[in-house]
């Protein structure tokens, strides 16, 4: 397990860190690193053990990373993972969400699979920025791109405070737009996943959030059936809605 072994990785003298130690590190997930405290950089500063310390070091700063990808690709399920991970270890975390998005459940994040996590609803990223505690050293946020533009500056500030903020969202509209502050958050993370989902239509590589009802708004909140993941192909903006296509639920 990741934190176990990061226990042990501290634990271990830094001369017995050996260079594929260093590599299984390197590899690893940007949040299976933070928890071993650095070693004290001695002897060759080209060894392997060197490179760890630094890299640790880097590690104990604050930083942002981002999911991103259209709807049905898991991104609120990757969140939830990650920010499990941390609960399990211990470490302080707060998760937010904005007070639009309410469906499932009011103080939680709750992915499609029903995965869920405890989550403040904020209005806007002010309120969110406000709202951290001190001793908060894990910042997650799901649906990211609904927050005003003022998140990136809200994550690049709790990021220079040291903590690892972690934004989840669609990085593309329905008209496939670059979706709120997500393209910009995107540019100023250390870490980007993105996420692709299932093409409804064809089982590709689903990129694109195809809406399949009629309608003016940028957001049809909760409305069962009303988006499809679309691969490049069969994503079409201004598709005629098919309100009898024979959809699969969406899970
Ligand atoms: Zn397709």
């Amino acid at each position: 397990m990741p934190v176990a072994e990061s226990v042990t990785l501290s634990d271990m003298p830094v001369s017995k860190v050996s260079e594929e130690r260093v590599r299984q590190i390197v590899q690893s997930d940007p949040a299976d690193r933070r928890l071993a405290r650095p070693p004290a950089v001695s002897g060759d500063p080209g060894s392997a053990a060197a490179t760890l310390a630094i890299m640790l070091q880097r590690a104990d700063q604050g930083w942002i990373e981002v999911i991103a990808g259209p709807m049905f690709s898991g991104k609120s399920e990757e969140l939830i993972r990650r920010i499990t991970r941390y609960h399990i270890a211990r470490v302080p975390t707060q998760t937010f969400k904005p007070t639009l998005d309410d469906r499932y459940a009011d103080t939680e994040v709750v992915s499609h699979s029903r995965l869920s996590t405890a989550a403040e609803p904020v209005p806007d990223s002010k309120t969110l920025l406000g709202s951290v505690a001190d001793r908060t050293v894990v910042v997650g946020i799901d649906e990211g791109q609904f927050f005003d533009q003022g998140l990136v500056r809200a994550a690049t500030l709790l990021a220079g405070a040291g903590k690892r903020v972690i934004v989840a969202g669609l990085d593309l509209d329905y008209r496939g737009h670059p979706f709120g502050p997500m393209p910009e958050l995107m540019l100023r993370a250390e870490y980007v996943t993105k996420s692709l989902a299932v093409c409804h239509r064809c089982g590709g590589p689903g990129l694109f959030t195809q809406r399949v009802v009629s309608s003016d708004e940028l957001v049809v909140l909760g409305a069962t059936g009303a988006y499809q993941a679309r691969c490049r192909r069969c994503y079409n903006p201004s598709e005629i809605p098919q309100q009898e296509l024979a959809l699969e639920p969406a899970t």
